[in-house]
């Protein structure tokens, strides 16, 4: 017998730039007809409390996860982690210091889009923010507002993405020491959107070597092939297949709509959780 209930694993809440509150996520994937969401919120696991007793409410498995957003040269590496101790007093202080950059950051975006003559006001940017670990779309939400782009897509092609005006360069963290940080809170490392990287296979054995569990395979925004690469890539890997749609909000980008990735196998959870267990007490 297949089990048929459905997952998203790779979400956003307002806890980084989702626009959902937590406890409105998890109502808005039983609306849905989820019924289990991974919440990976860049950088930070402040959601996850008010999520988990959302999930409990209304009947819904809530994952404990994160995304962390490392790089190779230009290219973005994210790692997923899965079932993360997220008392654990080295990933809190890495988490912490990770925010604070993104504040910088956004700041130096703020001056730099001012110099090429696009005046964001910051006050602006930070009500465009969530609760705390702030990123590029919150920017970009802020020139939507402004007229200056038509939705998402268009804020990054025109100001935020690499080699744009408003472009500057996240902190350097490699995928290893990403994949270090997860697994050292005993959680499962699984590689985001792995096109993302520009080489899927190589990534895989790469970061297999460094204790990567898991690979994202059905993901919102790639293709029925390209995700049968991932799944072949995975398997031939040993790693766990994954997948979410990476919904921020709705209408954020197409191909990220809550629960619109088909075919995440429900036994995912457990093989995670597996992965996760067998972490902690190696
Ligand atoms: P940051 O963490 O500040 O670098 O911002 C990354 C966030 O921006 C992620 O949530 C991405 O999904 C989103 N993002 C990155 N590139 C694009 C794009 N071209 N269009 C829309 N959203 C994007
Ligand atoms: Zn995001
Ligand atoms: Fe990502
Ligand atoms: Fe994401």
């Amino acid at each position: 017998m297949t089990d048929d209930r459905r997952l998203d694993l790779h979400t956003h809440s307002l806890a980084s730039d989702g626009r959902l509150s937590p406890a409105d996520l998890v109502r808005y994937a039983r609306e849905q007809g989820l019924a289990g969401i991974g919440l990976t919120d860049h950088d930070t696991t402040d959601g996850l409390d008010e999520a988990e007793a959302a999930g409990r409410d209304l009947d819904l498995i809530v994952v404990p996860g994160v995304e962390l957003s490392s790089t190779i040269g230009n290219r973005e590496a994210h790692v997923l982690g899965y079932f993360i101790d997220r008392e654990n007093e080295k990933f809190r202080a890495a988490l912490d210091d990770f925010v604070a950059q993104r504040h910088e950051r956004v700041d130096r975006i703020i001056l730099k889009l001012r110099e090429n003559g696009v005046n964001v006001d910051r006050d602006r940017v930070l009500a465009n923010a969530g609760r705390g670990s702030i990123g590029r779309p919150a920017v970009g939400w802020t020139l939507i507002e402004m007229g200056l782009a038509t939705d998402m897509a268009d804020a990054f092609n025109r100001y935020l993405s690499v080699g744009k005006p408003g472009y500057v360069p996240r902190q350097k963290l490699d995928p290893e020491a990403a994949v270090e940080i997860i697994r050292a809170a005993g959680g499962a490392p699984v590689l985001a959107h792995p096109f993302s990287t520009g080489d899927p296979e190589g990534m895989a054995k790469r970061l297999k070597a460094a204790g990567l569990v898991g690979f994202e395979t059905w993901y919102g925004e790639y293709s029925p092939e390209r995700r049968g690469e991932l799944l072949a890539i995975a398997r031939a890997n040993d790693l766990i297949p994954t997948g979410g749609s990476d919904f921020h909000a709705p209408g954020f980008k197409s191909g990220r709509e809550l629960g619109s990735v088909p075919g995440i196998p429900w036994e995912t959870l457990d093989r995670l959780h597996a992965a996760a267990e067998s972490i902690r007490v190696a």
